[in-house]
């Protein structure tokens, strides 16, 4: 079993190494933006308070989070292992992640930090844009990258989108949240000798090899 931590700052193409690693190597992928755009997807009254603390580039707190991540890790008993994607965000997480994982008699095997410049993370986030209907992903801003036809997906035809939150303003809050509390938490995992940072500026199937080496 292998238990996987990726930390990356928004718009390193972390979900895409998630998806590589996951189809490889048959892991379960434990995003937590999708288990919190999921909750808010069913509007009751706890899905509305996430979609509002969302939308003014704040996160959610750390107690919600963690009791979220128990919940898919008790209904994911059998699994080969879970690729941790969007936690932990800070050294508190990433502390009481160990713990969570300690009482469950699990433990983390990997934390893989993609790393990357502030003006390559914006450009990519805001090319960036998914096919509702087959969840191809896209970036405007790459060549490699475009849809053939713009905003049109090459797989179904459908109208691709951007999500609500990658514009320049929520982008930049959730740098600085990155660099005061989540950078600290990558010395936890290098005293704990379980860290290992991977240059994000090389194009994705190189990244992947790099991060297949160490797995
Ligand atoms: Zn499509």
């Amino acid at each position: 079993m292998k238990n996987i931590v990726f930390i990356a700052q928004h718009g390193t193409g972390k979900g895409t190494q998630c998806e590589l690693l996951k189809e490889k190597y048959q892991l379960d992928h434990l995003s937590t933006g999708d288990l919190i755009r999921d909750a808010i997807k069913k509007q009751d009254e706890f899905g509305k308070s996430l979609e509002n603390t969302i939308n003014q580039g704040k996160l959610v707190s750390d107690d919600i989070i963690l009791e979220m991540i128990k919940n898919y890790i008790q209904n994911h008993k059998n699994t080969n292992g879970i690729i941790f994607d969007g936690f932990p965000r800070n050294l508190n997480q990433a502390k009481c992640l160990d713990k969570l994982l300690n009482d469950m008699y699990l433990k983390l095997d990997k934390v893989f930090y993609l790393e990357i410049s502030k003006e390559e993370a914006l450009k990519r986030t805001l090319g960036r844009l998914t096919c509702p209907n087959c969840k191809k992903s896209y970036n405007k801003n790459y060549n490699n990258l475009k849809p053939k036809q713009d905003g049109i997906c090459d797989e179904c035809g459908s109208k691709l989108v951007s999500r609500s939150d990658d514009n320049e303003e929520a982008f930049n809050n959730l740098y600085d949240v990155f660099i005061n509390e989540t950078k600290p938490i990558l010395n936890y995992y290098e005293n704990n000798g379980v860290l290992k940072t991977i240059d994000a500026s090389l194009d994705k199937d190189e990244i992947f090899k790099n991060i297949e080496k160490v797995i």
